[in-house]
């Protein structure tokens, strides 16, 4: 009898419970001494005038790093089509729009000429460019960010970066998170590279920025009541300085978080490994391997998306049929916001309008790729994949 193979599982050990267990012996539960220092520990892996908010999930993150940057009602946002809806959701949020721009099909990330062309129509239809742009990492190859970041400037545009899947990922060899952007968000969330059960970290170079969101994490509150220096007694007495959010991270999940971080180094060699192993042996059959980034940067390998061709003797969803018909789980990344009901009929969008998003989630697969996975669990995807598609 053979035993399901899950899609993802947290990597989890012993260092990381008798963490929590001391954070719950310790009787500080919420945002406290835990948070702060896995905020520290993970602005000194970015490095130099990186600075590090966290916050209970990168929705929460993207909310706030958003709502930082000045984006607000009636603004229009750039998001890719190929995305988690989390990404477009918290634009809704702050009263904009997103505006979808196709992907690069060679690289499943937002096209740069594609958002040239929809900023130039965009600024042409309201006489003024979008606000903002979220470029997405997706699976955790990073974007074209020089080309991005260069349009920024040359329209003004701020920059959020949706790094849910980047941690830890490189463009020109510089880690994601450490760009020039004006934020960056990742997911802690229980598939993510990192996980804290559900959490997030949000970072930035800019100080204005990383305050803003700071206050509005903990409903706009002065001063951080109830963290850093609260320990032992802490005064009654605060100020409510505007209506935020409650996105602060807890002291159980920062415990998580901690030790992930020191092991995220080997977590990276194993995922590397995996794709690596897959790569080699899915060579020759009728699917086109995941895009690979520029040589010497870092692909965080969250995900490992296949594309079952149209030469296959099966098509995406036989593939995916089959593959769970024999105990092994897969995914879908992603089903892009323009098919999702809310978002087609808020802004009256067809599918053909992002033909290239459209195309490749038709025939994506995400693979299970985790630290946890043996070589022989891997051999078994690999053994069944060649079975449903070989000749
Ligand atoms: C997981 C994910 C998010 C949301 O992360 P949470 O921490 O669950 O809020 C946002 N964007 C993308 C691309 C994701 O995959």
């Amino acid at each position: 009898m053979t035993t399901n193979l899950p899609f993802a599982l947290p990597d989890i050990g012993e260092d990381e419970i008798a963490e929590v267990l001391d954070t719950l012996r310790s009787g500080w539960l919420t945002t406290g001494p835990k948070t702060a220092r896995f905020e520290d520990d993970f602005a000194a892996f970015m490095g130099d005038g990186v600075l590090a908010v966290a916050v209970n999930s990168a929705t929460g993150g993207l909310h706030l790093a958003l709502e930082a940057v000045g984006v607000g009602e009636g603004d229009e946002v750039l998001v890719p089509a190929y995305t988690y809806t989390s990404t477009a959701e918290v634009v809704r949020h702050l009263g904009a729009d997103p505006v979808l721009v196709d992907i690069d099909p060679s690289t499943m990330n937002m096209d740069p000429s594609e958002l040239e062309r929809v900023i130039g129509r965009r600024s042409a239809v309201r006489g003024k460019a979008p606000a903002a742009v979220i470029p997405v990492h997706v699976g955790g190859m990073a974007c074209e960010m020089d080309a991005i970041l260069a349009m920024a400037r040359k329209y003004g545009l701020k920059v959020v970066e949706d790094a849910a899947h980047a941690f830890p990922a490189t463009w020109g060899g510089r880690l994601i998170g450490s760009l020039d952007s004006d934020a960056t968000v990742f997911s802690f969330y229980a598939t993510k590279t990192l996980t804290t059960g559900e959490g997030g970290m949000i970072t930035t170079r800019n100080p204005a920025v990383a305050d803003r969101c700071r206050l509005m994490r903990l409903h706009g509150i002065s001063a951080d009541a109830f963290t850093r220096d609260a320990l032992p007694g802490y005064s009654w007495r605060y100020e409510v300085l505007e209506a935020g959010y409650k996105y602060n991270m807890n002291d159980l999940a920062a415990s998580l978080g901690i030790h992930q971080l020191r092991k995220s180094g080997a977590f990276l060699a194993r995922r590397q490994e995996l794709a690596a192993r897959y790569d080699e042996a899915l060579r020759g059959l009728p699917l086109a391997l995941p895009p690979q980034p520029p040589v010497g940067d870092v692909h965080s390998w969250h995900l490992y998306v296949i594309r079952v061709l149209p030469d296959a003797p099966v098509n995406r969803d036989q593939f995916i049929e089959e593959l769970s018909a024999q105990g092994i789980g897969c995914s879908v990344h992603f089903i892009p916001l323009h098919l999702h009901p809310y978002w087609r009929d808020r802004y009256g969008l067809l599918p053909e309008d992002f033909p290239h998003s459209l195309a490749l989630f038709n025939q994506v697969v995400s693979l299970p790729i985790y630290p946890r996975m043996t070589n022989a669990d891997q051999d078994r995807v690999i053994a069944a994949t060649k079975r449903i598609l070989g000749s």
